[in-house]
């Protein structure tokens, strides 16, 4: 099969090699014989319906995010469609940001965000810094764990009753406070981790490959066959490991 895969903004967001999630991507998709096709959605592009399987936005400065934000409102609406429509999505950090309602930044620029996720975030004076775990069930009665890295000012605050990503076993997530990390929204999927996330997180790669693969054959999800993911894993535990010993909070 080809995923068709919309990279937005990658000349903007791009922090953190976040490209490497893409690579990953790829990789992946190849290996159990499918055809990753990644088409880069930038400023003045149209998102054209059911032309993107699984959508993916990176991390960013305030200032890069400022740039693209009020474009992004104009793809708004047509990205809420794809997702309802069963695309996947993946946002990285100031993506995930800019796919909630917005982003007040670090010098109070009023970012306009998309509603996608429902969440509001606002930077507060110290950065987020540092490894992360979490804890998620994103199939019922599978836990997994997630590992990667955080750098954020941005304190989001999700809406009363939202899904978020996981929960944090180390480190600070959506706003050192809550316990929660991330958002999710039926197949789109909002971490604040990068690093980039997906090398170290196999199983996820493969969670959202598999859910782009029911949107391109309008099926159920696919079983993908297992890798041996030996490097991955180990790089799973290195960075499970620097977050328990950094316990992570102010
Ligand atoms: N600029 C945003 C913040 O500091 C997002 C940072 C990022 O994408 N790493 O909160």
């Amino acid at each position: 099969m080809k995923i068709r895969v919309g990279h937005l903004y990658p000349e903007y967001l791009n922090i953190y090699a976040d490209r490497g999630n893409i690579a990953v991507f790829s990789r992946r998709a190849a290996l159990r014989g499918h055809e990753l096709a990644v088409a880069a959605i930038s400023l003045g592009d149209d998102v054209r319906p059911g032309e993107h399987d699984l959508f993916y936005i990176g991390g960013g400065q305030d200032r890069e995010q400022a740039l693209i934000a009020p474009d992004l409102v104009t793809k708004g609406p047509a990205i809420e469609a794809a997702v309802a429509d069963g695309a996947a999505l993946l946002a990285v950090c100031g993506g995930y940001q800019l796919l909630g309602r917005g982003y007040l930044g670090r010098h109070g620029d009023a970012m306009p965000g998309i509603g996608l996720f429902p969440h509001e975030t606002v930077a507060g004076e110290k950065r987020m810094i540092g490894d992360v775990l979490l804890e998620s069930e994103l199939v019922p009665g599978e836990r997994r764990t997630i590992a990667g890295f955080e750098n954020h000012a941005g304190r989001t605050r999700l809406d009363p009753g939202a899904e978020p990503l996981g929960r944090v076993v180390a480190g600070f997530g959506n706003d050192g406070e809550s316990g929660h990390e991330g958002v999710r929204v039926g197949r789109a999927l909002g971490p604040y981790l990068h690093g980039p996330l997906l090398p170290r997180n196999p199983w996820l790669a493969d969670w959202l490959l598999s859910q782009a693969l029911a949107h391109a054959t309008g099926g159920d999800p696919p079983e993908l066959e297992p890798l041996p993911d030996r490097l991955e894993g180990e790089a799973h535990a290195v960075s499970a490991q620097r977050a328990r010993d950094r316990g992570g909070r102010f």
